[in-house]
């Protein structure tokens, strides 16, 4: 029928030009290659592709049927190219992630509009080049809706969550209103900064605007949100009220929300609960609940829903079920049966898997796997500085002084650098960050080191004395206290209890995991300061409360 239509287009001549392109979208929406191809041969003859009209729709069938050469051939010989030719071009390039093609195509262009930009910011931050990406916005005269969710969303891509805010909020002073994608995009980076109040904002916003009825992803990332700036009890209030219309991304973020939080015994119940619903679980539900038991501490229960999850729902682990076992096993002990999970895993371990196993080594003073297990982590990751800051630990541990300096040495020699360990903490509207003696945006620190110094006093009263072993260092006593006191999460927490009121809980957000000392550190002084302190670190929440943390110790 198509084939017969064509034909009867190219009898009549009269006004051809306006008809022909409507058939050759036909072929390219139908993958019609031959036919596409014969009135190619037509248009050629009659010399019709001159028209600029004929021509856009030579290039966007090409493009449909994946021929970007033939596409790109048209374009090089229309005598007119208007936006239209440019823009279709550069899409598909972007579409057949040919990002080179495209780049050089755009630095071509004699005018650039709205639609070749937002095309290539796009582009530039799906293959991970978010400078260029950046230098296009920057440079824009005019942005609409979709430059600046694209740019906030590649800030986000790009792990650079405090521009994705900062750019969120020059969208609004411009008086553009967000939709739903710039919404997730944003509450994922505010996620990832910990910073509850701005969160609290947009969940106003989003309400007050109806946003979440325009898309099913809204709930999760409200759920995520709430969980990850260390408000499991929003994070449950939002679920609650989405009872009538929860979708597997809801349930999943609720669980993986608990886990993070420690709460074992919640995910679980949310796991029967979600069966009750007769919803089919799906891998990353398993990842929440087994990481739940993981970060609970529940050996038993892990190890049997890691059974449910094959026997029952015939869902085949990835490697980050497998690394929760391991985990789940190195931490409670058993590092000879995590061991053996890992010598029986259909994949190769990956360096998460052996930093877990050294993990474990260290707490239960098992020097010799620990050592096999640094030895595969520094081999798969050499540039990983906390595979040879675990090693060295597992030395200090063990007063080996010669073995600490002698890691050190080697990470010099590859040129691996140790990440400072950095906490920020949120007061005043404004965000307060720490690296070890040093407050990045206060000139004098004077203050913040004489209150650790009174902390530390009151703390030694009620028994607290410094863990030297967290101290990597070949330094006397008193130098390692020094270092010890000066960590970046006990001065974010010294900063808190001079800067918030009394019966405010302070909330800092590290970069690291914390380590033991400030772990007991943050555990006396909730019970001395009747404070409610609430730390994310690298792996989970610590609520600490009156002497205790809801890690129960077990991280
Ligand atoms: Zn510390
Ligand atoms: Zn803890």
């Amino acid at each position: 029928m198509l084939y017969s239509l064509m034909l009867f287009c190219l009898e009549d001549l009269r006004g051809i030009e306006f008809s022909v392109p409507s058939v050759l979208r036909a072929c390219g929406r139908s993958s019609a290659f031959r036919e596409g191809n014969q009135i190619f041969g037509h248009v050629l003859k009659i010399h019709l592709w001159l028209d600029p009209f004929v021509a856009n729709s030579l290039v966007r069938m090409w493009l449909e049927l994946g021929e970007t050469e033939l596409a790109r051939s048209v374009f090089d010989r229309m005598p007119v190219r208007d936006l239209i030719s440019w823009n279709s071009l550069i899409t598909g390039y972007l579409r057949a992630g040919e990002i080179e093609f495209a780049r050089e195509l755009f630095e071509r262009m004699p005018e650039r509009d709205l639609v070749s930009c937002n095309a290539m910011i796009d582009g530039y931050a799906k293959q991970g080049m978010y400078k260029l990406a950046e230098d296009i916005f920057t440079t824009m005269k005019v942005k609409d809706l979709v430059t600046w969710t694209t740019m906030i969303s590649a800030h986000v891509l790009n792990q650079c969550p405090k521009k994705a805010l900062y750019l969120f909020r020059e969208m609004l002073s411009e008086g553009i209103r967000p939709d739903a994608p710039a919404i997730i995009s944003v509450l994922s980076a505010i996620a990832d900064l910990g910073f509850v109040e701005e969160g609290k904002w947009i969940h106003t916003y989003i309400s007050a605007n109806k946003i979440e009825r325009c898309s099913r992803f809204i709930g999760s990332a409200l759920i995520n949100m709430y969980s990850k700036c260390g408000q499991i009890e929003h994070a449950y209030h939002v679920f609650s009220s989405i009872s009538h219309q929860r979708n597997i991304g809801d349930w999943n973020s609720m669980i993986s929300g608990f886990a993070i939080h420690g709460l074992g015994h919640e995910a679980i119940k949310l796991f029967l609960d979600m069966e009750r619903a007769a919803l089919e679980p799906d891998d990353i539900t398993f990842l929440g609940l087994l990481s739940a038991c993981n970060h609970g501490g529940l050996m038993n229960e892990g190890l049997s829903y890691f059974e449910t999850m094959q026997a029952k729902y015939k869902i085949i682990p990835k490697i980050q079920h497998y690394g929760c076992i391991v985990d789940l096993l190195g931490r409670s002990g058993h590092l000879e049966e995590s061991l053996e999970i890992i010598y029986d895993m259909p994949m190769e371990p990956d360096v998460l898997i052996w930093k877990a196993i050294l993990s474990a080594s260290i707490k239960h003073n098992n020097f010799k796997i620990g050592q096999i297990a640094a030895l595969r982590a520094m081999d798969l990751a050499p540039e990983d500085s906390s595979c040879y800051v675990l090693l060295s630990n597992l030395y200090a541990k063990l007063g080996w002084w010669d073995d600490v300096a002698r890691v050190r040495t080697v990470m010099k020699k590859r040129g691996v650098r140790k990440i400072p360990g950095c906490s920020s903490i949120f007061v005043g509207g404004k965000v307060h960050q720490f690296l070890i003696g040093k407050a990045i945006d206060v000139e004098n620190n004077q203050n913040i080191l004489s209150m650790i110094e009174e902390v530390i006093s009151k703390l030694k009263l009620e028994g607290y004395e410094p863990d030297f072993n967290q101290v990597l260092l070949d330094l006397g006593d008193n130098e390692k206290e020094c270092h010890l006191a000066l960590h970046s999460e006990k001065m974010a927490l010294a900063f808190g209890l001079l800067t918030t009121s009394h019966g405010i809980p302070i909330h800092i957000v590290k970069n690291l995991r914390i380590c033991c000392d400030c772990h007991s550190f943050m555990r006396l002084v909730s019970k001395i300061y009747n404070r409610r302190i609430i730390v994310r670190d690298q792996n989970r929440f610590h609520r600490f409360e009156n002497g205790y943390c809801s890690c129960k110790d077990h991280w």
